[in-house]
This record gives structure tokens, sequence and C-alpha cells, in this order.
């Protein structure tokens, strides 16, 4: 798949990446060894960290993004406008389940941040979910 970026990292979007970072140290990641972390900013200009959770059971773990989403919208939040994902190793782009999630509550042009091999790339949602799913 042919995945174009848009522009080259913003001040805000080295700063989202760098809270990402940090809260990637308190990963959860015991099975995977892929510790992940994110960071979020709404619209309302608050930013909301988490990291990948993992279970024995596997099918409990919750990923780093969604931990951020599943914070900022128990906080009130329901509007975000920018997420960055970064793994100790290899690349963090979101899981499918994410990007699902992720469309609940940002818009088609909001952004993805990806670190892949210490570069970010910057997406609009609509680039890495085409055709989500909506009721
Ligand atoms: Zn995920």
């Amino acid at each position: 798949m042919d995945i174009k970026l848009i522009n080259k990292a913003t001040a805000e979007d080295i700063a989202l990446m760098k809270e990402a970072r940090k809260a990637m140290k308190n990963s959860y990641s015991p099975y995977s060894k892929f510790p992940v972390g994110a960071a979020l900013i709404t619209d309302s200009g608050k930013i909301f960290t988490g990291c990948n959770i993992e279970n024995a059971s596997y099918g409990a773990t919750n990923c780093a993004e969604r931990t951020a989403i599943f914070k900022a919208v128990s906080e009130g939040e329901r509007k975000i406008r920018k997420i960055a994902i970064v793994a100790k190793k290899g690349d963090a782009y979101p899981c499918g389940v994410c990007r699902q999630v992720m469309s609940e509550f940002m818009d088609k042009n909001d952004i993805v941040l990806v670190e892949v091999n210490k570069e970010i790339k910057r997406f609009r949602l609509e680039e890495i979910l085409p055709f989500a799913f909506e009721l």
C-alpha cells in the first residue's frame, strides 16, 4: 500500500512523541517484550499518555494507544486531534482494533504519528484506516 507522508514533523509532533517515549517506560509487556508508548492531545489541549499492558491470557492485553484514548475518554474528553505512538524496537504502526477506536474519537483528517526507524511518520487517520466502520 502506498502511503504518502503529508509533511514533516512539527514541534508539537516532536513534543508528543517525547511524551509517548516517556509513557513507554511504564509498559507492562513481559510476554511480547515489545514495549509501546502513546501520547495524544485533545481538542481542549490536554495531553494523555498510555502504554501497552499485557495479560497472561493474551486476549486481555490492551495496546498503548487504547490505554491513552480510554484515559482521555474516561476523563470526559471526546475529541482527539493527534496521537503519537512509539515502540522500543521495530515499527509502532497501530493494530486494526486501535485504528477503529481512533476513528471513534478522531476525524478522518486528524493526525497519527508513528515512529519508524527513528523517524516520525505522519499520517491522516483516513490514510491508515480507509472505510472505517461507522453506524
Ligand atoms: Zn492496538
